[in-house]
């Protein structure tokens, strides 16, 4: 079977380019570039079929389709050699039925995608194993290739770190100075990444990475390189999978680069057209109020791309005021009836903190999606009735700082009205009784 995907212009240009080719822009007219897939050759196998072979290599340790993007090689990079792929099995993370959290805000179909149980604790590592297998397929093919590169907003860098390094690759990471958790600027040091912390902000490091790697021979691995949406686009795909392939009515996104948006969507495409869904569900790009320039530009009925300073935010992996797949996300939204709404910085915390109540551990940008999320059932957008999910990007535990300023209610624009500060006490059992007397009462309340 000669299924095949080469990269092709957004804007129509005629020309197709192989996947193993160093270029991330159109050379007629500067616009990205998408991976297309010769979908009449995937038509061969039936909706049944296809499905009937994801279910089979789910979780198996054939190599490499016990992943959970490589199980679906043929509708991701279908002509790459097994022995190239560097995978560690990421994909196929849990959709946590958020019944209490749901109940508490009257939609009982609530559920969460927690894509940050993953290798490097978030998304990132959906697409990374497809961007890194693919140079090591060039590198085997002996294109001069040496390093990989990214600026990152703290996400990224782990997860090219960690993909590099396993196929024994050389990682370059460029990061905003102060701006990335310390979980997150600890990641790639470890992995062996050189760590560039440069004095200036993300939009500022990518600015930089993209003039060094005009230089051929280091690769750029920021999501302007469409090999890592084909990755990424496995999200929405295995949330379907998992309701037993019926579609959820809404999908909640917290977006930045809009790189995942577009991804997810495209996932979502793909099975329409080959006829394993019939219907889209509808999607909401959710943005930090501080760095919104989506949520201006739908304001303004996408007439035109707006472009800000993004402000410090909470929510830091999403700080970005020039997003670099804007139109391609823009696409998306009119396709699935999107809605784009944001929240503040007391919003997500908040939110954050309500969903650790019931038994999550949510990033900041999860907190930005689950506070859109309360904002639009408030409304009446989303419907008592409807099933929701909220995709959570990353693992809470790479922002520690976020919750420890939370419960000690220290954080800038936060009033953290569900705080839970440590109670300290003398060794002392009487003392100690009376404390959990207190409690108690308060939860009675
Ligand atoms: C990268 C990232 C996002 C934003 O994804 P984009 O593709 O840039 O829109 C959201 N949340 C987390 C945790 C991320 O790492
Ligand atoms: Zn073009």
């Amino acid at each position: 079977m000669a299924y095949s995907a080469w990269f092709q212009c957004i804007h129509g240009c005629p020309g197709r380019y192989s996947l193993y080719d160093v270029i991330y822009q159109c050379p007629k007219c500067g616009g990205l570039l998408e991976v297309a897939h010769d979908v009449e050759a995937l038509k061969d196998r039936s909706p049944a079929a296809w499905m009937q072979l994801f279910e089979q290599r789910a979780h198996t340790t054939q190599w490499p389709y016990g992943s959970g993007v490589w199980g679906k090689k043929e509708w991701i990079v279908p002509d790459i050699d097994d022995d190239n792929i560097v995978s560690m099995y990421e994909g196929h993370t849990n959709l946590f039925w958020a019944e209490r959290l749901g109940r508490q805000i009257g939609l009982p179909d609530l559920w969460v995608k927690l894509c940050g149980n993953s290798h490097t604790g978030s998304f990132k590592d959906l697409g990374m194993t497809v961007l890194v297998s693919v140079v090591r397929q060039m590198i085997a093919q002996w294109k001069p290739i040496q390093p990989v590169a990214c600026a990152s907003t703290g996400d990224t860098s782990p997860s090219l770190a960690a993909y590099a390094a396993a196929a024994g690759i050389p990682a370059i990471v460029f990061l905003p100075r102060g701006k990335v958790s310390t979980a997150q600027l600890i990641q790639p040091i470890s992995n062996g990444a050189l760590v560039l912390a440069l004095d200036t902000d993300f939009d500022g490091c990518m600015r930089i990475v993209q003039e060094v790697t005009e230089d051929e021979t280091i690769y750029l691995a920021n999501s302007m390189n469409s090999l890592r949406i084909e990755g990424q686009k496995t999200v929405g795909i295995e949330i379907v999978q998992q309701f037993d392939w019926a579609v959820p009515d809404w999908i909640i996104i917290p977006v930045g680069n809009l790189g995942n948006i577009t991804a997810l969507g495209k996932g979502l495409l793909l099975m329409r057209e080959l006829g394993l869904i019939n219907k889209l569900p509808r999607l909401v790009a959710a943005q930090a109020a501080k760095a919104n320039p989506l949520y201006q530009s739908y304001l303004k009925g996408f007439r035109e791309k707006v472009v800000v300073k993004a402000q410090e935010t909470l929510a830091s992996a999403i700080q970005i005021g020039n997003p670099v797949s804007y139109e391609k996300a823009v696409r998306v939204l009119q396709q699935f009836d999107g809605v784009v709404e944001q929240a503040t910085e007391n919003e997500l915390a908040n939110a954050a903190a309500i969903a650790d109540r019931t038994g999550m551990y949510t990033c900041p940008h999860t907190g930005v999606a689950l506070a859109v999320l309360f904002k639009l059932v408030r409304r009446g957008v989303i419907k008592g009735n409807d099933r929701v999910v909220v995709i959570s990007t990353a693992h809470g535990l790479k922002f520690t700082q976020f919750k420890l300023g939370y419960h000690e209610n220290t954080l800038d624009d936060v009033e953290a009205i569900h705080a839970n500060p440590p109670v300290y006490l003398p060794a002392n059992v009487q003392v100690v009784r009376d404390a959990i007397a207190r409690r108690l009462d308060e939860m009675a309340q």
